[in-house]
């Protein structure tokens, strides 16, 4: 066992995380995977009560798997990244039909499943089944770079594959799920992405980046790139007479994919005027509602909602208030504004 493994199992026993809701003895594989899933672009203080919500509507992956794709979106919405609530769904189904409902044991079915990559399969395997398996998440990245003082930036694939050196290095044979909640923890509690907190943590004796005094400069950045600003988006509510506003699904892929939301356009008069006379000849525009910013991680869009009132609309009306389909947040902010 390597000096890091030693010393993070012996802080783990007395600091490690050992309640949160997907943890429980023994492992409940479908729990493990799902808070795998959620947790590879959300913090866990997010995450925590879309889980809860989530198994209390799902309970199993037969529940899961048996459920609408729409039922599953609306549990998943305002968590983002939403092709990984599809893949989710598509990899109970496959559990349920090639598996007899009994997640695999091996990594080469882990990592065969839609959304799941080499560090979720690991992590699954680990701290479900305590089969010994590497992980390499943002929190082991940033801790294994700082402590080897891994030189350049992710996004390098020699970088990727040092880093996975070093992961499988260091992944131990015997009490692998400790380790790999341990690995987790550290990086979530002490060896965060600003001001990590080397005074106070087990590892500090052997880690480079902290005997060097660099543990700031460590992982490296990327330059970073301008926000693209997406203006003049805008957002074309439809109602009817009985309040109900239209919504249509989105494609799945693309932004929000598979979520449902107002019809979209550029915001300029012939456009719009087209946009509303397409969905019906008869609607006529109302008004303007206030601007608005959603900031993505890669760009910002402005919206422009605009209350349009349609006649004898039915089909894919929805009463705003009663809403059941899964919508993105900005969406959902307009209909409560409405
Ligand atoms: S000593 Fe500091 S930089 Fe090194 S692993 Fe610990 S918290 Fe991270």
């Amino acid at each position: 066992m390597t000096e890091l493994a030693r010393d993070l199992l012996h802080w783990f026993k007395n600091n490690g995380r050992k309640n949160l809701p997907w943890q429980s003895s023994p492992p409940n594989v479908y729990h493990i995977w799902l808070s795998e899933v959620m947790l590879q672009q959300t913090q866990v203080i997010t995450v925590i009560d879309y889980f809860n919500r989530f198994i209390t509507t799902f309970p199993d992956i037969e529940a899961l798997a048996s459920a609408k794709e729409d039922q599953v979106m609306s549990k998943w919405a305002g968590l983002g990244y939403y092709s990984r609530a599809r893949n989710l769904h598509k990899t109970a189904k496959i559990v349920v039909s090639e598996y007899n409902g009994i997640f695999p044991k091996t990594y080469a079915a882990i990592v065969a499943f839609p959304g799941i990559g080499p560090s979720t399969a690991g992590a699954i395997l680990s701290l479900g089944g305590g089969i010994s398996a590497p992980i390499l998440d943002g929190n082991v990245k940033r801790t294994l770079s700082r402590y080897h003082k891994v030189e350049g930036h992710y996004s390098s694939s020699l970088v990727m594959k040092e880093l996975w050196r070093l992961a499988k290095q260091h992944t131990p044979q015997t009490k692998n799920a400790e380790y790999t909640q341990a690995m987790m923890d550290i990086g979530a509690t002490i060896c965060t992405p600003k001001n990590p907190l080397c005074d106070n943590c087990p590892i500090a004796e052997h880690c480079e980046a902290f005997l060097a005094k660099e543990q700031n400069i460590f992982p490296h950045k990327k330059t970073k790139k301008q926000r693209v600003s997406k203006k003049n988006i805008a957002f074309l509510i439809f109602q009817n007479e009985k309040q109900e506003v239209f919504l249509k699904k989105r494609p799945n892929k693309g932004i929000w994919g598979g979520l449902w939301s107002f019809e979209e356009c550029e915001d300029n008069d012939e456009t719009i005027d087209l946009e509303v006379l397409r969905h019906n000849e008869n609607a006529k525009i109302i008004m303007s509602l206030p601007k608005f910013k959603h900031v993505f991680t890669h760009f910002t869009l402005w919206i422009n909602p605009i209350l349009i009132r349609s006649p004898g609309g039915s089909i894919n009306y929805f009463s705003a208030s009663s809403l059941s389909l899964g919508v993105p947040a900005p969406v959902k902010k307009m209909l409560q504004e409405l």
